[in-house]
């Protein structure tokens, strides 16, 4: 098994854990983006989100808001990104995990959330909702 984070949850190579329960672990991020930066991650191998079936992202997903507030009483950040990758461009680790990032003032991190609403006319935003909403329909099937 190369997956560094079965290596993690295994225990054959450290980390600095600060939750465990029997579906998942909660570990410092190495590089630490920003101070308090953590990883959520399923004890169980799957490679990201397309993998989860809902009690395995119910048994993740759930732990999330407990390991945030912790951050956030610890160091009182303005706020707090939560970031999933998957696949390209950023998923560099094939093991589903959840980076929860605190922010703080003039931290360097950034994120672009580009207004594209002017490329868009009404008929567009119409298709892309019945496209979406019939594969939603099609997987409940
Ligand atoms: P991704 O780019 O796949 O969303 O995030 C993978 C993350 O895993 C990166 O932020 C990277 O710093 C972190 N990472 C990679 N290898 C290790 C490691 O051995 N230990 C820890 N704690 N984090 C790691
Ligand atoms: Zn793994």
């Amino acid at each position: 098994m190369s997956c560094i984070f079965c290596k993690i949850i295994k225990g054959d190579i450290p980390s600095y854990k600060v939750y465990e329960d029997e579906n998942i672990i909660a570990f410092l991020d190495i590089s630490q983006i920003t101070k308090g930066h953590t990883l959520i991650v399923p004890k169980t191998h799957v490679k990201n989100i397309y993998g989860l079936d809902e009690l395995l992202a119910k048994k993740i997903f759930q732990a999330v808001p407990k390991i945030a507030k912790a951050i956030k009483k610890t160091y009182n950040p303005i706020g707090m990104n939560i970031i999933n990758n998957n696949d390209k461009p950023h998923q560099t680790v094939d093991h589903f995990h959840i980076h929860l990032i605190p922010r703080y003032k003039n931290d360097k991190f950034k994120i672009d959330f580009i207004n594209r609403q002017d490329q868009f006319n009404p008929e567009d935003y119409e298709k892309i909702e019945s496209e979406i909403r019939q594969n939603i329909l099609d997987l409940e099937e």
